[in-house]
Parts: C-alpha cells; sequence; structure tokens
C-alpha cells in the first residue's frame, strides 16, 4: 500500500476519558482531510467502563472490536479512584499480548527546550509485558512485601528482533541495549545476553549495551548520540519519560504498542482533567501516534502528509495550543486542527525526510516456548522464613532442625545480605529471612520428599512462606548467590 490506497482499514477508536474525546476528534478531522483510508469502530474503556461495574475498564465488545480490527487508536483511560484494581490499559496491552511499547523521542519545531538545536532524534523501544509489571506481588510477612521479576528469553528475543525491525523500517543504523545486567545478572543479564546472541545476524546495525543509569546520565549529557534504545519495561518505564521531557514533554509525545496480531497507538500524555471539555487540548501526541498508525498500516502517503502538516505549523508558530504557544497566544484545539488541516500538502523546511517501510516482525510460534536443558540438577532449596530472632538464634535453630534431614543450611540472608554464619556486615535485620539449604548428596530422583521433610522440620519451629528450588541447568547454577556469600 502506499499513494494509491484504495480499501479502507478498519481501525478501532476508543476515545477514552477527560481530553480524550476533544483530541480523538480533532485527529479524526485531520486523517480524514489528509485523505487516510480509515473506516472507524468506536469503542468504550476507562473512566465509565470502571463505573458501571467491570472491573477491567474494558468491556467485551472492546476487545471483540480489538480483535476484529487488530489496530485501535486509544485516548487516555483513568482508573477512578475505588473501582478496578488493574488500569484499563495494562488490561488491554496485555489481553492482546502488546509487547512492544515504541515511543519517538525527536526534536520537533518550535518547542524550545533547553535541548534545542542538539538534533535529537531516537525511538526508545520498551518490552511491555514482563519484568516487575507482571503484576506478581505477594506480602510475604505483615511487613515485607515482594514483586517478582520476570524475563524471559522468548519475551527478550521477541523485543529485540521488534527493536531490530524497526530500525530497519526506519532506515536507523545504531541499536543500544540499557540493561542493569552488572547488578541482576540473571534477569536484565539475560536481555543483554540475547542482544549479544542475535545482534551479528544485523549486520548493518551497530550494537551497543550500556548499564541503564549510566543510560540516564548520557541521556541528559548528549542525547543526540542515540538512534535506537531498547529497555526492560521498568527501566523504559522511566527513561522513555525523562527523554520525552527532553524534547517537549508528555503533551507532543507518541506512542505505540505492538504485538503479533494487534497494535494500539495512544499519546503517552494522560486525561488531564483540569483542561477537560474546555476546547483547549493540545491533539498532537494523538495526532502523531495515529501517524506511527498510519505507518503501520501501510499508508505513508497519509502519514507523511499529516506529519509534515503538524511539523509545518509547528514551525510556523501560529495558531498553537496554549501548552505550547508563546505566553498568551494560545488558541483552543479546533484552531489548531484547522491549522494543520490548512498545512496539509506543505512541507517541512527543517526537519530531514526520513524513508519509512513497513514493520517486518518475525512469526512466534504458537506452542507455549518451553527450553529443555541437557542436564538439570537440583542443588537445594531457598526457604523465606518469618522471624522475629537475631540472626545468630536463627540459624542456630535452623541448622539445629536440618539435623538428620538430606540438606544443611548453608547461609541465611536478610534482604539479599549474607547474616548467618556471621559476614560481620551490619545489616539492619527485619523478620523476613532467606535459608539457603543444600543438598548434602546429589538426590536420586526429584528430591520432594527431602524437601517435604524439611518444610515440616522448618513449620514445626517457624513460620516459612515462599519456597525456591535452587537448580543447575547443564552443569550452571541457576540461582544467584547472596551478598556477603562466597
Ligand atoms: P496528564 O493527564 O498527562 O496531565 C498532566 C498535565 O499535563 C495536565 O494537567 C496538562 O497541564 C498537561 N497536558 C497533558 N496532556 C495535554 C494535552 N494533550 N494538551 C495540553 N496539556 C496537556 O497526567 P496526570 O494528571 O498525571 O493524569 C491524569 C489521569 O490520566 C490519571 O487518571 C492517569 O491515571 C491517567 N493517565 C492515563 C494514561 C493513558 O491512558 N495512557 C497515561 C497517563 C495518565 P496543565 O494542567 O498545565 O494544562
Amino acid at each position: 500500500m502506499d499513494a494509491a490506497v484504495t480499501t479502507r482499514t478498519k481501525v478501532t477508536a476508543i476515545a477514552g476519558d477527560g481530553i480524550g474525546p476533544e483530541v480523538m476528534r480533532a485527529t479524526q478531522r485531520i486523517l480524514a482531510a489528509a485523505g487516510a483510508t480509515i473506516e472507524w469502530e468506536d469503542a468504550e474503556a476507562g473512566a465509565e467502563v470502571f463505573r458501571k461495574g467491570i472491573p477491567t475498564g474494558a468491556p467485551q465488545e472492546t476487545l471483540d472490536s480489538i480483535g476484529r480490527t487488530g489496530i485501535a487508536l486509544k485516548g487516555p483511560l483513568e482508573t477512578p479512584v475505588g473501582f478496578g484494581e488493574k488500569s484499563a490499559n495494562v488490561t488491554l496491552r496485555k489481553f492482546f499480548e502488546m509487547y512492544g511499547n515504541i515511543r519517538p523521542v525527536r526534536e520537533l519545531p518550535g518547542i524550545r527546550t533547553p535541548f534545542s538545536g542538539r538534533g535529537i532524534d531516537m525511538v526508545i523501544v520498551r518490552e511491555n509485558v514482563e519484568d516487575l509489571y507482571a503484576g506478581i506481588e505477594h506480602m510475604q510477612t505483615p511487613g515485607v512485601a515482594q514483586c517478582l521479576k520476570l524475563i524471559s528469553e522468548a519475551g527478550c528475543e521477541r523485543i529485540l528482533r521488534l527493536t531490530y525491525a524497526l530500525a530497519i523500517a526506519e532506515g536507523r543504523t545504531k541499536v543500544a541495549c540499557a540493561t542493569k545486567a552488572n547488578i541482576m545478572k540473571m534477569t536484565e543479564g539475560l536481555l543483554k545476553r540475547v542482544f549479544e546472541r542475535i545482534s551479528p545476524e544485523y549486520p548493518g546495525i551497530t550494537p551497543s549495551h550500556l548499564i541503564v543509569d549510566n543510560c540516564a546520565h548520557q541521556l541528559v549529557i548528549a542525547p543526540e548520540q542515540f538512534d535506537v534504545l531498547v529497555m526492560t519495561n521498568m527501566n523504559g518505564d522511566i527513561l522513555s519519560d525523562l527523554a520525552a521531557g527532553l524534547v517537549g514533554g508528555l503533551g507532543v509525545a507518541p506512542s505505540a504498542n505492538i504485538g503479533d496480531k494487534a497494535a494500539m497507538f495512544e499519546a503517552v500524555h494522560g486525561s488531564a482533567p483540569q483542561i477537560a471539555g474546555k476546547g483547549l487540548a493540545n491533539p498532537t501526541a494523538l495526532l502523531l501516534s495515529a501517524v506511527m498508525m498510519l505507518r503501520h498500516i501501510g499508508d505513508f502517503a497519509a502519514a507523511e502528509k499529516v506529519e509534515q502538516a503538524v511539523l509545518v505549523t509547528l514551525e510556523e508558530g501560529r495558531n498553537l495550543t496554549g501548552d505550547i504557544a508563546p505566553k498568551g497566544q494560545g488558541v483552543g484545539t479546533d484552531a489548531y486542527v484547522d491549522q494543520v488541516i490548512a498545512n496539509l500538502g506543505r512541507r517541512s523546511a527543517t526537519v530531514p525526510a526520513r524513508e519509512y517501510r513497513r514493520l517486518d516482525l518475525p512469526a512466534w510460534p504458537e506452542a507455549t516456548h518451553h527450553l529443555s536443558p541437557a542436564t538439570r540438577e537440583l542443588a537445594g532449596v531457598d526457604v523465606f522464613i518469618e522471624s522475629g530472632l537475631e540472626s545468630a538464634a536463627l540459624g542456630d535453630s535452623l541448622a539445629a532442625l536440618t539435623d538428620g534431614s538430606a540438606f544443611t543450611l548453608q547461609s541465611l540472608g536478610n534482604r539479599g545480605a549474607q547474616v548467618w554464619p556471621p559476614s560481620g556486615g551490619q545489616t539492619y535485620l527485619v523478620d523476613h529471612f532467606r535459608g539457603r539449604f543444600l543438598l548434602k548428596s546429589p538426590p536420586k530422583d526429584d528430591a520432594m520428599a527431602e524437601i517435604a521433610d524439611l518444610l515440616q522440620r522448618i513449620g514445626r519451629q517457624h513460620v516459612w512462606m515462599h519456597v525456591e528450588k535452587l537448580q543447575r541447568f547443564d552443569g550452571k547454577d541457576a540461582f544467584a548467590k547472596a551478598q556477603g556469600e562466597g
């Protein structure tokens, strides 16, 4: 598809809350004026849906619509206080396994920031469904909370291949992967390892790895060095907002959520309730999200036309909304939309053109992703114990309890620091200990009976809340050592 698009593409339109309906109407007007061949299917999600008693914030009809069209343009959604445990945004992203969040970060003409003139033009790709956002949280003791950080090899490969596909589609030449692999060697380290494994398959693109805290620093001191950046979910969440701030803030920041079967395009900003219904909202972020959507469906001509009209409007600085206009010169949403429509067909004088191609994503097998190691051994178990005892008393008690069992107590940790045998550290104790119990000799079978015996022994005198097997895959330890553990 391109200049000669004739068939209409169905797109689910979710206007959303607050300023959502205003920026959605504005975007739809401009797309229609640009000749985009879209047939909108209106659908609901957000605050009103929660108030109707639908706890996900997204009714079945909306899920069905996205399931049918495979494409959604979405306004901001609110979770009203007292309704629903989860955000409707997260529900939609997870339901359709939209694993890639794409956020272009580009200096826009006429939007002055302390970084203007540096030529910032990058895309941040954030893994969107794994990591600490898997939503697996527990209060393990009344005073200690846990959130599981889940990272899968398949998830890493998928987000990295999307990143490379995006770099190719946009003619970009560098991909930087930012992780915290120096501290979280298994989880963050997995993204780094998969990055190192697959990068040689993309010879036209220069790969690099950097530690994510340095990435935050580099984003502020030399943001123009980045072309494409890829990160795990939480790191990407934080740094993509930081990066949006470099080029004018959330009001102009677009985004895409990409999955194998569905993609959803949305502004980064929220529902801005303070200005909702006043005709003041800036629709640029949703409009630029719609430009990403047009490219995704292959309507490159309409995408280019709308994007150029926005760039010209910003460049000339006439009829801008209050959030980006010089003080006292802001106009309402409608006047801004009229100006963008008037500029359709014109080209920016300052922003270099970029050639876009369609995103070419690999197909993923439907079957559960399962890796079988050649060998698998059990080394022991970590048992997490709630106790108000001092570490020496608890360690001695647990060590005595293992007498006659298949395990020996190797160490006791408190929030990751070894406290028994004493390491000389000054750990402040909370009532959440990890006992590391190693098997005295390799088990004959899967050691289930031995583990059950150990838990019974511990349970007679203490409260345990969680057990984790210590495994070795292909002869390699599949568990991290405690701080201070030899
Ligand atoms: P926000 O809605 O982004 O608004 C923060 C401020 O940014 C607004 O008060 C407004 O500033 C300005 N702003 C944002 N978008 C604008 C636009 N298009 N045009 C002009 N000004 C704009 O952030 P929030 O107040 O933290 O969140 C409000 C609600 O939105 C919350 O319920 C939140 O959960 C939800 N939210 C949803 C999404 C999503 O659906 N993806 C994302 C973020 C937040 P002034 O007040 O100075 O005019």
